[in-house]
């Protein structure tokens, strides 16, 4: 799986709608779109949907109108997955990204200010295209790949469970978030996590040594072990 950097800073002259995202962050006064994580602990995945919709309704999953987003709200994500499921990664994820906003973890976790220990994810949708085959397999792989760096399970969680009617009336945010909504298919994501979850198992099971060879392997030692024998070739 090949991740493809994009960060939203100052050094990328990538140009969106006319502007590099280099102009369109330093005008706003930044050199990056993150900041630093006040603790260590990162152990949970929002998912979110983005698509430029509202800008070019003719190309809502134009990437270059969907970062330009990004630039001109000063909001950012560590990954973006476009609809041939390729990944882009925005901001590092040992800093703070700015995708969930006032939020709050559902019962029982509680905790609130979600960026702060977790890496957010924004899959190219609108509120009616559903998603791709591609982005689930994708995003699958991504996500396995977090634990597998992390070296343990995370929590997935998505903008609307955590930035809702709940967070609205404890007063962390005025608005409510409903993406990814009730397309995206959590079961299938999970099915995909479960399926890349067990691929790095298997991997890392081919990389011990083997005590036991299997069966094919056994008979070919003993086979070269026979010759080896002296007394054996001898005849
Ligand atoms: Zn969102």
């Amino acid at each position: 799986m090949k991740i493809h950097e994009m960060f939203l800073d100052e050094s990328n002259r990538r140009v969106c709608c006319g502007k590099s995202i280099k102009e369109l962050i330093t005008a706003g006064g930044k050199k990056h779109l993150w900041d630093e994580r006040k603790g260590n602990i990162i152990d949970t995945v929002v998912l979110h949907y983005i698509s430029a919709v509202e800008v070019v309704p003719s190309t809502p999953f134009c990437e270059e109108a969907i970062l330009k987003i990004f630039c001109d709200y000063s909001v950012s994500s560590h990954y973006l997955i476009n609809r041939r499921g390729k990944i882009f990664q925005l901001v590092p994820e040992d800093k703070r990204a700015w995708h969930a906003g006032g939020s709050i973890m559902p019962e029982p976790d509680r905790r609130i200010g979600v960026n702060e220990f977790s890496i957010g994810i924004e899959i190219v949708a609108t509120p009616s295209s559903g998603f791709t085959k591609l982005q689930y397999e994708s995003l699958g792989k991504l996500c396995s790949l977090i634990e597998k760096r992390y070296c343990k399970e995370f929590t997935y969680t998505g903008h609307e469970h955590i930035a809702g009617q709940r967070a609205v009336k404890l007063g962390l945010r005025k608005d409510v978030k409903i993406d990814p909504g009730p397309l995206f298919d959590w079961e299938l994501f999970k099915l995909m996590l479960d399926k890349y979850r067990m691929d790095k198992a298997l991997e890392n099971i081919g990389r011990l040594p083997s005590k036991t060879p299997a069966p094919g392997l056994r008979q070919a030692r003993r086979a070269s072990s026979v010759q080896d024998r002296p007394d054996v070739t001898k005849t």
